[in-house]
């Protein structure tokens, strides 16, 4: 990720565009033995913008594997919540050396002079299910369905949603880290549930938010990701 930021950095300006976009569109079959077994993987891919140049490239970063539902109780559930642990975690190591550049910097050298530079994510694109997915909010039916303000499902789309709230992204986080803390410790259930129905957004803390610029000023966190028109071609 280093590279892939540096070579985007223009001494101009203080910040390096950098666009993700996940597509399940795109599917990579990997064979892990000679057994007939494959596994589904799906890319996730960094747009790196060249701001002098506007030269272009998609840079695979992570593909992102395809965890299917088993034979057990509770299964479609269970397959949730491992397809999200799992998603977090491939953004995680995707992503950790660009949060950590994004609070204390990278240097980059160019015509002899040192700069420092600081990434920020100005775009992840994705479909809605992905959108929901990176930052960890409830799909489907739920009471707040949209992922930048807090409308109820019942004025979603009326004239009232016109002045529902944006969504506070250091108080979601905030709530998310709660819930989590106490998922992970099997506590407080009933507190747990009642995080999720706060914001419809779930216990378990999106990687994307700990980038400088997210849950910092200026609170792009639900500002930052757009809707894919790639996938309805
Ligand atoms: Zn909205």
């Amino acid at each position: 990720m280093d590279v892939l930021v540096r070579r985007d950095i223009d001494s101009n300006t203080d910040y390096a565009p950098l666009c993700v976009r996940g597509s399940r569109a795109r599917f990579l079959h990997v064979f892990p033995s000679l057994s007939t077994s494959t596994h589904k993987l799906y890319p996730l891919r960094v747009r790196v913008v060249n701001v002098v140049t506007g030269d272009l490239e998609w840079e695979p970063i992570a593909y992102i594997p395809l965890v299917r539902k088993q034979k057990e109780p509770l299964a479609e559930m269970r397959g949730r919540e491992r397809r999200s642990a799992i998603l977090q975690r491939v953004l995680y190591l995707a992503l950790r050396t660009t949060v950590t550049a994004s609070h204390i910097g990278v240097l980059h050298e160019q015509d002899g002079n040192t700069y420092v530079a600081f990434p920020r994510l100005m775009l992840y694109m994705s479909d809605q299910p992905e959108e929901k997915a990176v930052l960890c909010l409830k799909g489907g039916s739920c009471q707040h369905p949209c992922s930048s303000c807090v409308v109820n499902v019942k004025e979603a789309g009326a004239p009232a949603a016109l002045s529902a709230g944006e969504r506070d992204a250091v108080l979601t986080v905030e709530r998310q880290l709660e819930g989590a803390a106490h998922k992970r410790y099997q506590r407080e259930s009933v507190r747990r549930t009642k995080l999720e129905a706060m914001e419809s957004a779930h216990n378990r803390v999106p990687v994307v938010a700990g980038m400088a610029g997210m849950t910092t000023a200026p609170f792009l966190l639900y500002k930052s990701i757009g809707f894919d028109a790639l996938h309805v071609r």
